[in-house]
């Protein structure tokens, strides 16, 4: 035990026969912490957009920590790196269409039939997720304001599967309390997708002729020539559009869209790959993923995505973890300890890392993912838009429910640390970055996670709104949970067919 530490022995305030031994934060622990944050989420690195050359400063930079730390590369080149495949290309604004059918006849029996191209940059704008061209013809199903709520009872997207989900902008009649999350398109786009459906279109008013769009659609609409990233070997993404048009969501009954890219361009990034060897040939993963959302675009001051939380802390939190281990005696399983590529872009190097992992599959007994580690937060979107503080020591701990014996395996990790843990089983991870590939591929998963706020995404996630002790203690909980795991004597099973009935959807 480190000399800074003080042990703190608390007597549980509901039952007296439970002893808590705390160890108290460390502040050399808290000061690299701080400055690993700094640099990652700092000017040098302008947003760690991936692929470009400050994602790849970032690699090399995490390469060059774990070096220091005395680590051995797990896989590919001396460098500690694992090169990923990727894709970059732009959206030919010619070329790809939208039109709309409807079956309300208007005028003389004559069936409404429109289109427009996205050159004009009025009319619809769309957002893929994927670099793949696509040209698909479906029936569209009004799915009123895309909403779904457990509290509400409500899911908009029940019968859409293989529809195109057309919803009305906004949120109607609900308080923006009550509608959390939804409030936004990229959330009603992500449960539409779940339910089945082809695409998400967001019917709009029409846009006057000289009308400027609404900010926040101005600023969506730069992404339209972003390149976009993607693995060569990815299927036909899931399409959100923003259609503006007189006529009623409810009336549209069928949807024809044509996406086209031009400029393709062969690029990579890179994974960045540490082994921590134990006693047995056996291994837990531990990854965080490094990439971020680069510059702001059209900003003139040079803004860009600092990701302080998202995920420089994450990155931090690994180094830590690494150099922890490096100093530890080696007993039961080892370590693999990975930082992500292109997280942002759809878990690519995560995808690309479980598709080609440095050891055999049957090696591997779990993966716990660190992502957004170093602020307080809440348990679910709906609470940051209320005007409350949150619980300063909440921490979300979302594991595989098809793994059971990893609440066990949590519950003696919790007990540790000085942290009110959540623990939520999850039948999938599909809203939580890299966990979502592992737990995919039947690996049990754990994704550690300090809550979400309000600075999600934007360029005001900040180091300054860290707290960096409550940072220390997420590190001391996946160590905790890190040990418990290298030392557990059997391997964790995987069932699929375990599934939570009411799983803990986070907003
Ligand atoms: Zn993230």
């Amino acid at each position: 035990m480190n000399l800074n530490s003080i042990v703190i022995i608390l007597l549980s305030s509901f039952t007296f026969t439970q002893i808590r031994v705390i160890v108290a934060a460390d502040n050399n622990v808290i000061d690299r912490l701080k400055a690993d944050v700094a640099y990652l989420s700092g000017p040098e690195l302008a947003g760690r957009n991936v692929p470009g050359p400050y994602g790849d400063k970032t690699a090399h930079w995490v390469a060059g920590r774990f070096a220091e730390i005395g680590l051995t590369p797990a896989v590919g080149d001396s460098a500690f790196m694992q090169k990923v495949p990727l894709i970059t290309g732009l959206l030919d604004t010619a070329e790809t269409m939208i039109r709309y059918r409807s079956s309300q006849p208007q005028g003389k029996n004559i069936t409404c039939l429109s289109s427009w191209g996205l050159e004009n940059g009025q009319g619809f704008y769309i957002f893929p997720k994927r670099l793949a061209p696509m040209d698909t013809s479906c029936k569209a199903l009004y799915c009123g304001h895309g909403i779904v709520s457990g509290d509400l009872e409500r899911n908009d997207f029940r019968d859409v599967d293989g529809c195109a989900a057309v919803v009305s902008s906004g949120i109607g009649e609900l308080t923006p309390r009550e509608a959390g999350r939804f409030m936004f398109t990229p959330f009603k786009a992500a449960a539409a997708d779940q339910a089945g459906a082809a695409m998400l279109v967001e019917v709009y008013p029409p846009l006057g002729k000289d009308m400027a769009l609404p900010p926040r659609i101005q600023r969506k609409s730069g992404e339209v020539n972003l390149p976009l990233v993607d693995l060569p070997e990815t299927a036909a993404g899931f399409p959100t559009v923003h259609l503006f048009t007189d006529m009623k969501a409810q009336d549209i009954s069928g949807i024809d869209l044509k996406v086209v890219f031009k400029d393709m361009n062969q690029t990579r990034g890179f994974n960045v790959i540490a082994g921590l060897e134990g006693e047995i040939p056996e291994y837990i993963i531990v990854g965080a993923h490094y990439d971020h959302l680069g510059a702001v675009e059209g900003d003139e001051q040079n803004a860009y995505y600092h990701g302080a939380d998202d995920n420089a802390s994450g990155v931090a939190g690994l180094l830590e973890i690494c150099r922890r281990w490096h100093e530890r005696n080696r007993t039961g399983r080892g370590l693999i300890a990975v930082a992500f590529t292109a997280e942002e872009d759809g878990m690519l190097g995560s995808r690309w890392f479980v598709d080609h992992l440095p050891v055999p599959r049957e090696a591997v007994t779990a993966m716990v993912n660190l992502d957004e580690i170093g602020r307080r937060g809440f348990a679910n979107m709906r609470d940051v838009q209320k005007d409350i503080e949150p619980d300063p020591k909440y921490a979300g701990a979302y594991y595989s429910a098809a793994s059971p014996k990893l609440r066990d395996i949590l519950r003696s990790a919790v007990h540790r640390v000085d942290l009110n843990v959540e623990l939520e089983p999850v039948n999938n991870f599909s809203h939580f970055g890299d966990a979502g590939p592992f737990h995919e591929a039947h690996i049990p998963t754990v994704q550690l996670f300090s809550g979400f706020h309000k600075d999600y995404h934007s360029p005001s996630d900040t180091i300054d709104k860290l707290d960096f002790e409550k940072m220390s203690s997420m590190v001391d909980l996946t160590s905790a949970l890190l040990e418990v795991l290298t030392q557990a004597e059997n391997a964790i099973e995987f069932n699929p067919g375990i599934r939570v009935e009411k799983p803990h959807i986070p907003h």
